[in-house]
């Protein structure tokens, strides 16, 4: 019955660490994948998810199923964690305007605010940027909704395209969803800067948009992920001052508290108020029941101990410190040898100035299929992930993108 089904194209990230596999060259290097790697380019398990694991196994009592949103505990530590140091976030949660739900990650939780827009929201159309994280589109468009791209990458200064962006969100249907990325854009690496957010927010505002905020990287932006939060505040504020109605969150700790792996996250929905919240929530457990009846619950319970526990939590801030600085390193580190080592004439400056794990190089396609001719791989889009830089390679990979620019 399945002689009808074709190939499906293979996944480029994926496909680039297939490739990688099979490489025999010792010096290779694999820049596709967005996941934290220490200075020896091996996956980081966090002392504070350790410190949690511990006190779990001392602790949990039965392996139950949780209810379909994720346990009353967890909702009200995310609550707490995501809105609690806002005057206007805390405003809404007290006034029970905030929907809570544990998601799959950041995919699940993106999922089912898909699904539950595309059950309720009379508008099908969702703007996304250009370019936006792949699996965007296909979770937007597999759940019936349409995706129209807005601009945001500036392929001449490898920044923000910021006109671009504001004339498009003013042309857009009115009252459309909008899919923004709350910092460290994947894949660009470019952000608005917070000025440029509250001219975002003035047109998301006139334009009754129904903004979608998906926060994958919080804590990539600035070492710290309660400061990463000042982007979701600027959304509560705009709903305490009336100027919008309402706006979902997905939000994921895969990144930074990596627990890739265990696909644990939340998603929000903020309501018009406490009655319609009631609504809100038994719909969601309606969307959710067939897809997956109820979430996991060992990332879940660790991420409760993190956020619960006074001194695993301050152990979890230093260890996203740790992370971000160490990107911030490498950024720093690769500049350095393309510039003053191998005196690169290109201006490699956006390498600087782009936050987060990936970064938009600029290279073209035909520089990226020499590069992995040398053993670099990455996404034909010139996209890297600064994780996959330590120490130990960046001399290898700025040799290789000196001599291929340089061609
Ligand atoms: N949004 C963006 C922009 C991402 O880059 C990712 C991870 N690659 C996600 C959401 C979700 O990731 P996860 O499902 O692993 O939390």
């Amino acid at each position: 019955v399945w002689a009808s089904v074709q190939q499906a194209p293979a996944d480029k990230i994926l496909g680039l660490t297939v490739l990688y596999n099979k490489d025999t060259n010792p010096s290779k290097i694999n820049l596709g994948v967005g996941a934290y790697r220490d200075n020896d380019g091996k996956p980081w398990i966090l002392p504070s998810v350790v410190a949690a694991e511990k006190v779990l196994s001392q602790t949990e009592e039965n392996k139950e199923y949780v209810p379909i949103v994720g346990s009353p505990n967890f909702n009200s530590l995310i609550k707490k964690f995501l809105y609690g140091a806002s005057a206007s976030g805390q405003s809404l949660v007290d006034s029970g305007r905030v929907v809570t739900s544990q998601g799959i990650s950041g995919t699940g939780a993106l999922k089912v605010l898909a699904e539950f827009t595309k059950s309720f929201y009379p508008i099908r159309k969702v703007l996304v940027p250009n370019p936006t994280w792949a699996n965007h589109i296909a979770i937007l468009e597999k759940s019936g909704l349409e995706t129209e791209p807005y601009r945001y990458y500036d392929y001449e200064s490898n920044g923000l395209d910021v006109t671009g962006l504001l004339e498009d969100l003013r042309k857009a249907q009115e009252g459309s969803v909008i899919l923004l990325h709350a910092c460290c854009h994947n894949p660009t690496g470019v952000d608005p800067t917070l000025e440029q957010w509250d001219e975002i927010l003035e047109v998301v505002s006139q334009k009754k948009l129904l903004p979608i905020l998906d926060m994958a990287y919080q804590g990539f932006r600035t070492g710290d992920p309660i400061e990463d939060l000042a982007i979701l505040y600027k959304f509560c504020d705009l709903v305490a001052a009336g100027k919008l109605d309402n706006f979902m969150l997905s939000q994921s700790f895969a990144k930074n508290m990596g627990l890739y792996g265990e696909r644990v996250g939340s998603l929000s929905i903020v309501t018009s108020g406490e009655e319609e919240s009631v609504r809100v929530k038994s719909q969601l457990e309606k969307v959710i029941r067939p897809i997956y009846s109820s979430p996991p619950s060992h990332g879940s319970k660790l991420v409760e101990i993190v956020l619960s526990n006074p001194e695993i939590y301050a152990q979890w801030l230093k260890d996203v410190k740790v992370m971000n600085d160490r990107l911030v390193d490498m950024r720093a580190l690769l500049y350095d040898k393309l510039k003053n080592t191998y005196k690169n004439p290109l201006n490699w400056e956006h390498l600087l100035q782009q936050q987060g794990m990936f970064c938009y190089t600029g290279l073209s396609p035909e520089q990226v299929s020499s590069l992995i001719d040398k053993s670099v791989y990455l996404t034909g889009d010139g996209r890297i992930s600064i994780a996959g830089i330590y120490e130990k390679n960046v001399d290898y990979l700025a040799k290789a993108i000196h001599e291929v620019t340089t061609a």
